[in-house]
């Protein structure tokens, strides 16, 4: 079989089978958001990628590229994986969007996953969204490297002409740094994932907050550069809160509630920063908690950080948690009034479609 596979690839039938490759690319396209449209929009009439040997496909066992389309969020990690994981070699990854670059829009979010972590991606196509253009230039980048067996970027940046003084030595050129080709073994999904790597600073504001909030932070974890998770027990947030507030940390971010069903909970999270203190203006310091699922009730920030509010609001709409202390509690503020209960619960299950004639 090695054999065979040997002579496919360096006899004299190599050449076809490059050929082949080339002009067979068929990518599963995995339309995780908005994206999506302009990926249609490349294959639609205007741009007609298909005349390229561009086809899209709907059945990963038959493709051998996969667009990621946008944001891939933790759920949906587990999906790429198990898709590229189905795909026959060889097989190309290729990422749209800035959401699947570094977040993009939702680049705090606590869900979101960066494509290259789970899969190896061959090109981006940057931008938000992308234009078709930019898709159909990272196919052609993919088809030259089948062909050559070189990776090239599909845009040469200018290199700054700096003025050499006399007597100096002439500067390289900076390269375009490669795209990164680390792949993780399998998807994370916790909350608080510590990487303290390339953030010299960290370990002194993990101090700094250790001294401010004393025992009531359970928990400092280095999440990134210049974000750091705090767990805090529902009986001491709102207390925690305060302190925060007088060190500097002057509004929230977001508010975010976590639903695992599994484990009878949800987990409430509070990200803070700072405009006025120099010190932790950069900083996001997202405050950790956990709750019953089954009593859902949790003490409101309002009358610390009076943004809160909205955000709090739209969490009691769409998760049913009540934030303690908040007058809104109640009442339907995003949702119409006959709107079902919690939409945003992962057990909740829309009603049967109902149709009207014809057996
Ligand atoms: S990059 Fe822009 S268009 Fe693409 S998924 Fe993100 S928000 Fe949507």
């Amino acid at each position: 079989m090695d054999e065979m596979i040997e002579f496919l690839h360096k006899g004299p039938l190599a050449p076809l089978k490059k050929w082949g490759t080339k002009y067979s690319i068929w990518p599963t396209h995995l339309v995780t958001a908005c994206c999506g449209v302009e990926l249609a929009h490349a294959f639609a009439s205007g741009y007609d990628g298909e005349r390229l040997g561009v086809l899209n496909f709907g059945m990963a066992r038959q493709t051998n590229c996969i667009v990621v389309e946008g944001a891939i969020t933790r759920k949906m990690a587990r999906a790429l994986k198990i898709t590229y994981e189905q795909m026959p070699d060889p097989k190309f990854v290729i990422v749209m969007g800035v959401c699947g670059i570094k977040g993009g829009l939702f680049w705090n979010g606590y869900n979101m996953v960066k494509p290259f972590e789970v899969v190896p991606v061959k090109y981006y196509a940057p931008g938000c969204p992308p234009t078709p253009e930019s898709l159909l230039r990272c196919f052609r980048a993919l088809q030259n490297e089948i062909d050559t067996g070189e990776p090239r970027n599909t845009i040469v940046y200018p290199t700054v002409r700096e003025a050499v003084e006399e007597g100096k030595k002439k500067k390289r050129p900076k390269k375009v740094p490669p795209p990164p080709k680390y792949v993780a073994s399998n998807p994370s999904v916790v909350v608080d994932v510590p990487r303290e790597d390339g953030w010299p600073g960290g370990k002194e504001i993990v101090a700094k907050l250790s001294e401010v909030l004393g025992e009531l932070g359970e928990r400092i974890t280095i999440t990134g550069r210049n974000k750091v998770a705090v767990r805090v027990s529902r009986d001491n947030f709102v207390e925690a809160a305060r302190k925060l507030l007088e060190a500097g940390l002057d509004h929230i971010k977001s508010v975010n509630v976590i639903d695992v069903p599994h484990e009878g909970k949800f987990i409430v999270e509070y990200v803070a920063s700072s405009y006025l203190n120099p010190e932790f203006t950069p900083l996001l310091v997202t405050m950790i908690s956990e709750i019953d699922r089954n009593d859902p009730v949790f003490p409101s920030l309002i009358d610390v950080w009076p943004a809160a509010d909205y955000l709090e609001r739209e969490l009691h709409d769409l998760f049913g948690v009540w934030f303690e202390g908040n007058p809104w509690m109640g009442r339907k503020f995003l949702l119409a009034p006959d709107t079902p209960e919690t939409p945003l619960r992962k057990d909740f299950k829309l009603q049967d479609d109902v149709y009207i004639g014809g057996e």
